[in-house]
């Protein structure tokens, strides 16, 4: 196909390109029409259609997939395999939705998920779809507060956790932070059903509130739940974005838009049949995991994989194992997850058998040119980026190898994706960029289908953080330095908030840190804009290295930082060259692995460093604390 006439279609006659789409999912009745735009920047896509996610999941794949894996669970922390054909995911649904409606649960209800990576929660998710429930799955990583906080924004009538996470091979209790959550929550839910994996012995159960998974499937053995048909622009679930520049947002999502952007993906973005098997690296807990490890994969009658544990457990092998096991052919991962290979032992990607492997795409973070060259000289597949946010469900930036696969160019995650009228702006006039001039990434309305409908409870939220940027116009912001090069391929250059202003030049950090990844011995860096008398800012860098040996004395730290600097000055000039870097062995970053440049930041000009309720590792920050003397 030719990428332009699809993308101009798709843009010039939405409701027609969305409408062809619409037929990718079953619907109980046909929408009435494609696209409201009446209310803006509200739209309403397939308006008086009715439809289901977990039907489209699950039961339309009964008649031709039964007897197909519909999802493998694998846990290198347990040891536990498991298997479940779409047969088996079906009943084990429909058994958890008959628990959650005994517990109360129906149409428009919320219910907090708050689990680890167990096959149960996609089922307590996909339970939720079912009823019309509106499921809010919190990271498990998060601590009570963070918990607190979503419980009383999203007021759930229904929490679900189990007793523990596992993580390098020690059991992280949840259900007592669930137990602190709900006793600081101002709305606590009334129940609490838990799925007890034998992981915490210590673990507390509260009389009337309390309710055993394992006891509840029992008694709902060969349970039927027929499905709620919903108004396609009903919500379907809550989920909050990272909190990497601030206080999380409430992303609220549809039902039919969802289903329809997904299913199209499939084709499209990731270029992947049914019968196939896809493996995302991530999490439920965020939108990728959403959407490539739950809803997208079982939409188009795939095999997902679940896996829980770390990249580097038993051994950096684990991925590649897990894709010639099951002859995955689409794999999504991130930056940040290569980067922590990349301190390992590159034999380790030719180890297994990797021939059914179509593609390795990557999201989350900034992929340098370097770590794209690493993994995929390493693996012999392409390695596409791809970007997008929470908020828009899926890639605003892509390759599209369903489309057709233009050659990659490291350091750009491709083309504008059907749907995405993208316009790249300058931040002050909003008129737009020429080739090469860099600007903020916007988004002229209305957002395709999948993207956000509003922030849950808070339309004023949703106009004002995303459409408020520009006075004469009405475009969503995605908070994006972005540019077009002559041939039309995006690059992002990192986050609106990080800029750093030195002697008149504006900077963008992700430059910096990019020259920096093209130092052989760098593994990680963050670079901050510290406040400066002179020069207004200077940009300091932090660093983690592949071989500690190489820094283990002030000799060997005073070389590398004096090499480093070098190899900036080389690509970028002297202006841009670090005023000083740190080397340490950890970087801050949120549980979802994005680094955390404003508390860096902060802490290095002694400020306070903020909402820290989303980092991974507290002795990152020591670290940089110690090392910047504060
Ligand atoms: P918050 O909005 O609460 O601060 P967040 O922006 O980190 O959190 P996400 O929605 O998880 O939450 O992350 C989306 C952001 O991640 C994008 O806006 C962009 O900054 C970055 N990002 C995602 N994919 C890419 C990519 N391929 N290349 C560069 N940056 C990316
Ligand atoms: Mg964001």
């Amino acid at each position: 196909m030719d990428y332009q006439a699809f993308y101009r279609r798709s843009i010039d006659d939405p409701e027609s390109f969305w409408g062809d789409q619409a037929e990718l999912i079953d619907w109980h009745k046909p929408p009435q029409k494609i696209l409201d735009q009446s209310n803006p920047p509200f739209r309403k896509w397939f308006v008086g259609g009715e439809t289901n996610l977990c039907y489209n999941a699950v039961d339309r794949h009964l008649a031709t997939r039964a007897e197909q894996p519909a999802l493998i669970y694998l846990s290198s922390e347990t040891g536990e395999e498991k298997q479940y054909t779409y047969a088996e995911l079906h009943r084990e649904v429909n058994r958890c939705a008959a628990i959650m409606r005994s517990l109360g649960v129906k149409q428009g209800e919320r219910v907090v998920i708050y689990m680890p990576m167990i096959a149960e929660a996609i089922f307590c998710m996909l339970a939720c779809a079912r009823l019309g429930a509106v499921h809010s799955v919190v990271f498990g990583g998060f601590a009570a507060h963070n918990l607190a906080l979503r419980i009383d924004d999203a007021k759930p009538c229904l929490l679900i956790c189990a007793d523990a996470g596992m993580r390098g091979g020690k059991a992280v209790p949840y259900k007592h932070l669930v137990d602190d959550a709900i006793k600081e929550a101002k709305f606590p839910p009334p129940k609490v059903l838990i799925v007890d994996r034998g992981l915490d012995p210590d673990m507390h159960w509260q009389d009337g509130r309390d309710v055993d998974y394992w006891d509840a499937r029992d008694d709902f053995r060969d349970a039927e739940v027929p499905v709620t048909w919903l108004e396609a622009n009903e919500p379907s679930y809550i989920l909050y974005t990272s909190g990497t520049t601030g206080k999380p947002k409430g992303v609220q999502r549809d039902v039919g838009g969802y289903a329809v952007a997904l299913a199209s993906t499939m084709k499209y973005v990731y270029n992947a049949n049914p019968g196939e098997a896809m493996f995302t690296t991530s999490d439920i807990g965020w939108v990728v995991g959403h959407s490539y490890i739950v809803y997208g994969p079982l939409l188009h009658g795939m095999t997902t994989i679940v896996y829980e544990g770390l990249p580097t457990k038993p051994d950096a092998g684990i991925w590649w194992k897990i894709v010639q096991d099951h002859k995955v052919t689409t794999m999504f991962s991130s930056p940040t997850a290569v980067r922590v290979l990349k301190k390992q032992d590159p034999a380790w990607l030719k180890k297994y058998d990797l021939s059914s492997l179509r593609y390795l795409f990557l999201a989350g973070e900034p992929l340098d040119e370097t770590t794209s060259r690493w993994i995929s000289d390493g693996l012999g597949v392409p390695v596409l980026d791809h970007y997008w946010q929470t908020e828009t469900g899926w890639a605003m930036l892509s390759y599209l190898p369903g489309v057709e696969l233009k050659p990659n160019r490291f350091g750009s995650p491709g083309f504008p994706a059907y749907g995405f009228n993208i316009r790249i702006v300058n931040d002050l006039t909003g008129e737009v960029c020429g080739p090469n001039e860099k600007g903020v990434l916007t988004v002229v309305p209305p957002l395709p289908p999948g993207c956000l409908s509003t922030v849950w409870g808070d339309d004023n939220r949703y106009v004002n953080s995303y459409f408020g940027q520009f006075e004469k116009q009405l475009l969503y912001s995605s908070s994006d330095w972005a540019l077009r090069d002559a041939d039309g391929y995006t690059f992002i250059l990192g986050r609106t908030d990080d800029v750093i202003n030195t002697a008149g030049h504006r900077l963008g950090t992700r430059e910096i840190e990019e020259a920096l990844q093209a130092h052989p011995a760098i593994a990680e860096v963050a670079v901050v804009g510290l406040h400066d008398e002179v020069k207004g800012q200077v940009p300091v860098g932090f660093c983690t290295v592949k071989d500690p040996a190489l820094i283990a004395d002030a000799a060997g730290r005073e070389a590398l930082e004096k090499s480093c600097i070098a190899k900036v000055a080389e690509l970028l000039g002297a202006v841009a060259k670090p005023y000083k870097l740190h080397f340490v062995t950890a970087l801050p970053k949120t549980r979802s692995g994005k680094l955390l440049r404003r508390s860096i930041q902060a802490l290095a000009e002694g400020r306070e460093t903020g909402d820290l309720s989303t980092l991974d590792d507290p002795n990152a920050l020591e670290e940089i604390r110690k090392a910047v003397g504060r």
